[in-house]
């Protein structure tokens, strides 16, 4: 199990935004997705960091770009690359983020999956991770109580070990 969640602030962040490109390229042309140019564009906006975005900072990035898009059609791609597990969304504060795992073997994304996230109050970066062994605990504990769990998303915040060290 990988235990590096986050990047390095050091690492060449251009390998992860053309890994997750060219995983999404990959991923939706096997599943006969449109991967339309906004789509493109938006992924890009949202992988520029390891940080969540807004989908209004995504549209300020655009018009500053020259780019003047309707908040729905935004809206629309974000869900869309939601939906197939290439960015995340962060309940607590509505923005998103790039899928960090998976990209690399060009096989899975995390769809479907329960999820961690670990995020750092002091830079925004998210860390992700296998969420399935936490979902396990918390829906046998619910199913005794009788409670019927349906969100397994869990979202953590607190310092990541290079803020810590500043
Ligand atoms: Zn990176
Ligand atoms: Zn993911
Ligand atoms: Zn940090």
């Amino acid at each position: 199990m990988d235990h590096t969640l986050f990047p390095p602030s050091d690492h060449d962040h251009s390998r992860c935004e053309n890994n997750l490109m060219a995983f999404a390229e990959h991923y939706c042309e096997g599943r006969g997705l449109r991967f339309t140019r906004l789509r493109q564009d938006v992924l890009r906006a949202v992988a520029s960091s390891h940080k969540a975005i807004g989908a209004y900072q995504i549209l300020d990035a655009f018009a500053e770009q020259g780019k003047k898009l309707a908040p729905i059609s935004v809206y629309r791609s974000l869900d869309f690359l939601q939906e197939a597990g290439l960015i995340h969304r962060l309940e607590s504060t509505n923005s998103f983020f790039a899928c960090q795992r998976n990209f690399e073997d060009g096989k899975s994304c995390c769809s479907d999956e329960p999820l961690v996230f670990l995020i750092c109050n002091e830079c925004g970066t998210i860390g992700e991770m296998d969420g399935k062994p936490v979902a396990k605990t918390i829906r046998s504990f619910a199913e005794e109580s009788g409670f019927a769990a349906e969100q397994s998303q869990i979202e953590i915040s607190g310092l990541c070990r290079q803020c810590q060290a500043n």
